[in-house]
């Protein structure tokens, strides 16, 4: 049995007076840990700019490209990635992720897909993924006349291409695809050398992950998901990166400040609380940079790797640049000139924090009973707010969230000792969301779980035939 231990807040607002919280939002430097801020700070942007460049020589990372050039296309491209990331540690093990994939959608012939991957073991097998793709697209037009809604050459940024003369011939037109995504590569392939080479002891496995085929319809990461569940990888989060380098938008709008995070629903669903954390650690590591969070899927009509693991129950996030150059993208323009690269170091630096907090904590604690309810009640006045949750391994305390029903965001939290269960008098479960987080006994904290009922099922009224 599970040992079930207590307490009974007694009176809330004298105790969150006492502990001098009541407020989520508060940056306290006691929070942080001189690791992580080292590591944060290990990222650079010239070793940014380096991988950029490399990537770009490839002149198409098109996952229908040659596959014979040790110089062109993807083939040389991922033995670069490969070996590349092998470098930087022995505690790194790289390797291709390898499919072979018949003519499907976008995918015109048989091709021979590999994600290449860096796996740095933790203590414990749960998965934190850092990943961007490494493929690229370009065609006449690019994205700009895409979005623009041009009649030619397509509206539809998904159309399927016309069929070429021979469709066995590689696809090796120009497309350096510096931003999308070799932006989020770049930044990938940084962070397997910082969390490699950082010397920390982490508790989950991390994972540096470069899918290819996403310009096809998240081909790779679909594969790398579809084999996780085959399997039973136990992914806790993905921070997907695409399209994280450039601080100019094509309306002329500038900002090199600020970072979206796309975050599926339901509204308290696993991804959204995996980007609630992004911005409460992100901002509290890299307080210069602002973190929003988007409480949608991804931008209209726009996919990205994420979902791919949404699709499959992982809980799953997109970052974003803050201000998009359509003209750029798919397109023959997306060059080096294209990057900041003060803004994709930012950008680096707010995974680097989330993932090694991530990483270092607990892994979030359930809160769903037998049959699958929150384990939320009013006992015992019938009034109040009475939370259980799962123990989880490695936490020494959990930190109580709460918000109004109405609140997007946490709005109060308090930190509590290494209990199962609370009372919170007087608080009425159904005018508030409580979730809770584990924190280990260096003050890292999970991602929050959050008490939702799961969706009513509906079946229809039986009436008398007939009638
Ligand atoms: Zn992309």
């Amino acid at each position: 049995m599970m040992e079930r231990r207590s307490a009974i807040l007694q009176s809330l607002p004298v105790l969150l007076l006492a502990l001098g919280c009541g407020s989520t939002v508060s940056a306290q430097d006691s929070d942080l840990d001189p690791q992580i801020t080292k590591l944060v700070a290990t990222i650079s942007d010239e070793r940014l700019g380096v991988i950029l460049k490399k990537l770009e020589s490839f002149e198409t990372r098109s996952t229908l490209s040659s596959t014979t050039s040790t110089t062109r296309g993807i083939g040389a491209a991922r033995q670069w990635i490969l070996d590349e990331m092998k470098s930087y540690s022995p505690r790194l093990q790289v390797s291709f992720d390898t499919y072979q994939v018949v003519p499907q959608g976008r995918i015109t012939r048989d091709v021979e897909l590999r994600n290449v991957m860096a796996i740095l073991p933790g203590r414990s097998p749960r998965r934190i993924y850092v990943s961007g793709h490494y493929d690229t697209l370009a065609r006449p037009g690019g994205q700009g006349s895409s979005n623009a809604g041009a009649a030619a050459p397509a509206a539809d940024p998904d159309a399927r291409p016309a069929p070429a003369a021979d469709p066995n011939a590689p696809l090796d037109n120009l497309a350096p695809g510096v931003n999308d995504d070799g932006s989020g590569t770049a930044l990938t392939i940084e962070l397997a050398r910082v969390f490699s080479q950082s010397g920390i002891d982490f508790d989950a496995t991390l994972v540096f992950m470069c899918h290819v085929g996403e310009e096809q319809g998240l081909v790779g990461a679909r594969l790398h998901a579809q084999k996780a569940v085959a399997q039973k990888i136990p992914i806790e989060a993905v921070l997907n990166n695409d399209i994280v380098g450039n601080d100019r938008g094509g309306n002329g709008i500038i900002d090199g400040a600020t970072i979206r995070v796309y975050a599926e629903g339901p509204e308290d669903s696993p991804s959204r609380e995996l980007a609630r954390f992004v911005q409460r650690w992100g901002a509290r590591y890299v307080p210069s940079h602002k973190i929003r969070p988007m409480a949608r899927p991804d931008r209209f009509g726009r996919g990205g790797d994420h979902s791919a693991y949404n699709a499959l129950g992982f809980t799953a996030v997109g970052f974003r640049e803050s201000r998009e150059n359509f003209t750029r993208q798919h397109d023959v323009r997306d060059t080096y000139e294209g990057i900041s690269l003060p803004y994709l170091a930012q950008n680096a630096r707010v995974n680097a924090a989330a993932a090694a907090t991530l990483a270092l904590a607990p892994p979030p604690p359930g809160v769903l009973g037998e049959r699958n309810q929150p384990m939320i009640t009013r006992a015992p006045s019938g009034y109040d707010a009475n939370l259980t949750w799962t123990a989880t391994a490695g936490a020494a305390a959990y930190r109580i969230f709460w918000r109004e029903a109405w609140g997007n965001d946490w709005q109060q939290d308090v930190r509590v000792g290494n209990i199962t269960s609370i009372i919170l008098p007087n608080m009425q479960i159904d005018d508030y969301v409580f979730g809770v987080a584990a924190i280990d006994a260096g003050g890292h904290e999970s991602f929050v779980t959050a008490y939702v009922t799961p969706p009513r099922t509906s079946s229809d009224i039986k009436i008398k035939p007939g009638t």
